[in-house]
């Protein structure tokens, strides 16, 4: 998750709700918790959800050899009065900046609808595996998901994965992104999505939402380094690109071996 630049004076809380699914081979079983964030000090710049007995390998991460397909729903978005076509385009090149870090293939499976699931986590029926949306935080409806974006959250996102010997296949994946949080504190209502490099622009602090939730989508949680892009908060000033830790964390994402 990733809290509102509003609040850098506030609270430091950095509570994060992890959710995961441990589905086991007949019956599914839900399993979530609330964690306080052991975002470490050093080391190498990133830190996995779940890594393999070592800080530097990933014990749960997307199939390699797999394409990931991902849809998004902006149902929510429209209607606190952001741009479909806009946020489309600055989703994609959130995407493939991600993407091209981890050598993984992310398609995009278009416009989808889903649903919050007790309030925590998106379903949707249109078979993609990891699923994006814009939520509320009304804990009703639809797009309810108060649980998880009350207060100064602006995203939320989690994985789920299958447990085999010795690593863990990522098989589900979502972002909520608080549509209400980006359409009033951000500039994305008013201004157009600017396709050049993060280099040659100012930095787009919405795209920086995307891509952290995302990072967190592929396997990826918060470190203490403002220079990363999974430092929990967002710094409006820092350019939306990949710092050093976040392309070492995502390069070993996606340099594992396939299931
Ligand atoms: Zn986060």
């Amino acid at each position: 998750m990733i809290v509102r630049p509003a609040l850098a004076g506030g609270p430091s809380a950095t509570y994060r709700r992890r959710v995961r699914l441990i589905r086991a081979a007949l019956a599914a079983t839900t399993l979530s918790a609330i964690l306080v964030a052991p975002a470490q000090a050093d080391g190498p710049g990133y830190k996995f959800f779940k890594n393999a007995g070592r800080p530097t390998k990933p014990g749960a991460y997307w199939d390699p050899c797999s394409t990931v397909r991902y849809g998004i729903d902006f149902t929510y978005a429209r209607k606190q009065g952001l741009r479909v076509v806009r946020e489309e385009r600055r989703w994609r090149s959130a995407v493939a900046e991600v993407a091209d870090a981890m050598g993984v293939r992310f398609v995009y499976e278009g416009r989808i609808r889903s649903r919050a699931s007790n309030g925590v986590q998106p379903r949707s029926s249109s078979g993609v595996d990891l699923i994006i949306t814009f939520g509320s935080e009304s804990r009703r409806g639809r797009y309810g998901y108060g649980r998880v974006l009350a207060g100064p959250v602006a995203g939320i996102a989690g994985i789920s994965w299958r447990q085999s010997t010795a690593a863990a296949r990522v098989d589900y994946g979502y972002v909520i992104i608080d549509a209400k949080e980006v359409a009033r504190k951000t500039n994305a209502t008013t201004s157009p999505f600017d396709p050049r490099p993060a280099t040659e622009r100012p930095p787009d602090v919405v795209r920086s939402l995307y891509m952290h939730e995302f990072g967190h989508a592929v396997g990826l949680t918060h470190v203490r380094d403002k220079k990363q892009l999974m430092f929990p908060r967002l710094l409006p000033q820092r350019a939306d690109t990949l710092g050093p830790g976040d392309l070492r964390g995502l390069r070993k994402l996606g340099n594992q071996r396939c299931f």
